[in-house]
């Protein structure tokens, strides 16, 4: 069926949510329902925006559209999609959603969501006792890591053992390639090529290098400075540190999830959707 129409966003319309949420529970059903308290629609002309814009329409807040394009065929969106704009909402709500000022809050946002396939797909080998190349994600990842000569197996059965620790380590390692192409873009007079050299050396000597496989780096940066501004105001640095700090003292993902408050934040939407519910 080809869809024409948006429709609301529901469990049964997302891909691979069925898998995931026997795997981890609090946290997979938290990324999804963030979006459905908010009324999420699933929009087939939001992939045609996707198709011309790929990656630059992908990021930052949908907050206001609420709208998500369609993956496949049919009216079924992909749960790496959905996830991912989950955890953007949940970091928003958590911290704030302008974008003005707040360059460094809103790279941290992305570099939260890029390594979220990693961590669910490094979660189902560690529950099924198997590595699932079949899907496309770990296609992807097995490419790149030949591309760039790092050992995929040594390194994915190294997040099989702790996916959260890995999440943690893919999430610094990218916040902290994000943060210096934005120093290369901020600098007037730079010497580009002599820290381009620099940044190819630590890419080299990254564990987790499976986050580079959907997004170009160079992305996101060029997002906020266009869409944030180069400086940042100071409640800007002090939700990075506060962020980070919550993701070093979380032992696992719903432990950081609960430190973060979701469970405020998902009352809070739930009873306003409601209540509209009740209003209509
Ligand atoms: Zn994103």
């Amino acid at each position: 069926m080809k869809l024409k129409r948006s429709i609301r966003l529901r469990d049964e319309k997302i891909l691979g949510h069925d898998v995931f949420v026997q795997v981890d529970p609090f946290v997979a059903q938290a990324l999804v329902d963030v979006l459905k308290f908010q009324k999420f629609k699933i929009d087939p002309q939001a992939i045609r925006m996707t198709k011309v814009f790929f990656a630059f329409y992908g990021f930052g807040y949908r907050i206001r559209s609420r709208k998500m394009g369609l993956e496949v065929n049919g009216d079924t969106i992909n749960w790496s999609t959905v996830y991912h704009e989950g955890l953007h909402n949940i970091i928003g709500l958590r911290f704030g959603t302008k974008l003005i000022g707040r360059p460094m809050m809103t790279l941290l946002n992305e570099c939260l969501g890029l390594p979220l396939p990693l961590y669910f797909m490094a979660s189902l080998a560690q529950a099924s006792g198997f590595i699932h190349r079949n899907t496309s994600f770990m296609q992807t990842i097995i490419r790149d890591s030949k591309r760039l000569g790092l050992p995929f197996e040594k390194n994915f059965r190294k997040a099989m053992g702790d996916p959260f620790k890995a999440y943690k380590g893919a999430v610094l390692e990218v916040f902290s390639v994000h943060k210096r192409l934005f120093d290369i873009l901020k600098a007037s007079k730079i010497d580009g090529e002599k820290k381009l050299r620099a940044l190819t050396k630590e890419l080299k000597g990254s564990e987790n290098v499976f986050f580079y496989s959907h997004s170009t780096p160079v992305v996101p940066v060029l997002f906020v400075t266009g869409n944030c501004g180069m400086n940042s105001i100071r409640a800007d640095i002090r939700a990075v540190h506060e962020c980070l700090e919550i993701l070093h003292a979380s032992k696992t993902f719903e432990d950081f999830f609960k430190n973060l408050g979701v469970s405020k934040i998902l009352a809070e939407l739930e009873k306003s959707d409601s209540s509209s519910k009740k209003a209509a």
